[in-house]
């Protein structure tokens, strides 16, 4: 960041200060909401979330974007490491998170992870995992491909079908926490919550680093 870094933490306060820390956001998305509005932005008015409740740190803005972006496309070590530092945090500004029992990263296609190497909501997951010191399990698995998102309009990449997941019978009865890197439009999230709760799950919550603002925001 500004160059003037420590050894133990992530970037000087000044630099931590600096980050797009969320505010004011949507109780249902996270979201991010001026000030004035409701609890509830208008997609989740329209359509409930699945999920129980929702947990994000941070804006999906410079520099946790091109953070992101270093950590999943270039494999940067340093990238992934310092996002798992962050994701360490959200406990402190939701602390209904130690509520779960276990702990499932939102699993990659097949495909997507041979082709990347890596699954950052996996090692997001770990992270987290170790800061609220419960388990951390692959419970979910993807089956065949996923759709293509470019090109297809908003409302077709809101209709994920959650057939396209798989849970494990160590969900059932059990009140977990599904994690992601980022939330976009939060379908695929949607989508594996629906599957969890169809499978027996108690509870499902979901907890995301980062959250993309609305277009245009
Ligand atoms: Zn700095
Ligand atoms: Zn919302």
């Amino acid at each position: 960041m500004c160059g003037d870094c420590c050894r133990e933490v992530l970037c000087c306060p000044g630099c931590w200060d600096g980050l797009p820390w969320l505010r004011h956001s949507c109780r249902g998305c996270r979201l991010p909401l001026p000030e004035v509005a409701g609890p509830l932005c208008a997609e989740c008015l329209r359509r409930p979330p699945p999920w129980r409740r929702a947990a994000a740190l941070l804006a999906y803005r410079p520099p946790l974007a091109g953070w992101l972006r270093a950590a999943k496309f270039a494999e940067d070590p340093v990238a992934l490491h310092g996002l798992s530092l962050l994701m360490a945090q959200l406990p402190h500004s939701a602390p209904w998170l130690a509520e779960a029992e276990l702990l499932l990263p939102l699993p990659m296609p097949a495909q997507r992870l041979r082709q990347r190497g890596l699954n950052p909501a996996a090692a997001l997951a770990r992270a987290l995992g170790r800061s609220l010191d419960r388990p951390c399990t692959p419970g979910l698995h993807c089956q065949g491909l996923p759709p293509p998102q470019r090109g297809r309009d908003r409302a077709a990449r809101q209709r994920i079908d959650p057939r396209r997941f798989v849970a494990e019978p160590a969900v059932v009865g059990r009140r977990l926490l599904l994690v992601d890197d980022v939330m976009t439009t939060g379908a695929t999230l949607r989508a594996a919550s629906r599957r969890l709760l169809a499978a027996g799950a108690a509870q499902v919550d979901v907890a995301v680093l980062l959250r993309t603002p609305a277009p245009g925001d």
